[in-house]
């Protein structure tokens, strides 16, 4: 960031802006470097407002939820890292439709619990989902056979130069663990959205949901992590290729692959980034030599990596199968 820039920052948000943050703590694998600078929002115009004037001076703008879901780099993050923590979630309803209107930094599994609460049924799915609503929308987040589509109405989307406006689930476009957003190279912000529920049993709503917190406790290994690191390759499961190769319980540094779920990286020793990238690259070498196949990555890499690294990553991200 410019001088000049740091400058008007500190003028703009006074008290408000940290410096040389440490992203770790922002993210749940507990990795990563330094921030040049961070505001956290309180509300959707809050983060309208800020995202806006940080736009405005130019400079590099990334917003964060939970940090459920990204590898930030040990180099950092150049520019304004916004954190989310617009929270604010409210139900409607019009005629016979209900709908949950929830602030992009609420999370997914709050705005599940207060439609349960009111006894309306169809976000059970996301009750034990990590992470913002933001979030969710972003990467099209889904557990148990379901996934964000499946509810999504629509959302207010702030756009760098066409500024605020409604997106349809249509107009998001939305594939497996992916939407418009992630695809486009411009980053919009996701200010709300507003999900679709129906009239349900409680009780049922609640059997549903201790099920799958079961699952996740039966399947998900403890500790610091991004949860599940690769998607599923078609008709298989990532975990399954992970531990056929043997490489359930490698470490590098402070990271390990879980012994319990081999699409977990665990974060067990005060890892750095670079450490779980290599355990990750170790992964991708090994599946491929033995099934051609490229796992692809459903984290992200953020941050100031180097160029070859992100030359890896995109290779990565583009299957191919059988190669
Ligand atoms: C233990 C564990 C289990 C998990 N299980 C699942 C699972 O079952 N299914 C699943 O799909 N995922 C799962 N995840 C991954 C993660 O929870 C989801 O991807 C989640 O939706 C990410 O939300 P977040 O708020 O943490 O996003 P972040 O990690 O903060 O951000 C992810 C991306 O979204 C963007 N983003 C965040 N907020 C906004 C916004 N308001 N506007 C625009 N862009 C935004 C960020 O810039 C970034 O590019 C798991 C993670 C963990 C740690």
């Amino acid at each position: 960031m410019l001088d000049f820039q740091l400058k008007v920052l500190r003028e703009k948000f006074t008290t408000r802006l940290q410096e040389n943050v440490q992203l770790k703590n922002y993210t749940t694998i507990r990795a990563g470097g330094i921030a040049d600078a961070l505001l956290i929002v309180y509300d959707a115009d809050e983060l309208e407002r800020f995202t806006s004037i940080v736009w405005e001076l130019d400079i590099p703008t990334l917003v964060l939820g939970s940090g459920s879901n990204i590898l930030v780099s040990d180099q950092g993050v150049r520019g304004v890292v916004i954190i989310n923590h617009a929270h604010n979630i409210s139900i409607h309803r019009r005629d016979d439709a209900y709908h949950v209107h929830a602030e992009a930094g609420a999370l997914m599994s709050k705005v599940a619990r207060l439609a349960i609460n009111r006894h309306l049924a169809g976000l059970e799915w996301a009750a034990t989902l990590p992470g913002t609503v933001g979030g969710a929308v972003f990467g099209n987040a889904g557990c148990f056979g379901k996934e964000t589509s499946h509810n999504f109405i629509q959302a207010e989307i702030l756009h760098r130069y066409k500024g605020k406006n409604k997106y349809t689930n249509q107009d998001m476009v939305f594939e497996y663990r992916s939407s418009i957003l992630k695809r486009t190279e411009e980053r919009c912000v996701v200010l709300t959205a507003d999900f679709s529920v129906c009239p349900g049993d409680r009780e049922e709503s609640e059997t549903k949901v201790e099920t799958y917190r079961q699952r996740r406790l039966k399947n998900q290994p403890p500790g610091p992590s991004m949860g599940s690191i690769f998607r599923n390759p078609p008709e298989e499961k990532a975990g399954r290729l992970i531990e056929a190769v043997g490489l359930k319980g490698a470490t590098h540094g402070g990271a390990e692959i879980s012994s319990q779920h081999g699409n977990f990286i665990i974060n067990s020793s005060n890892g750095s980034a670079q450490d779980i990238w290599y355990l990750i690259q170790v992964i991708e070498d090994k599946i491929h030599q033995k099934y051609g196949i490229f796992l692809h990555p459903e984290i992200e890499l953020i941050g100031d990596w180097d160029a070859q690294t992100m030359q890896k990553f995109a290779q990565y991200q583009t299957i191919q199968e059988n190669a």
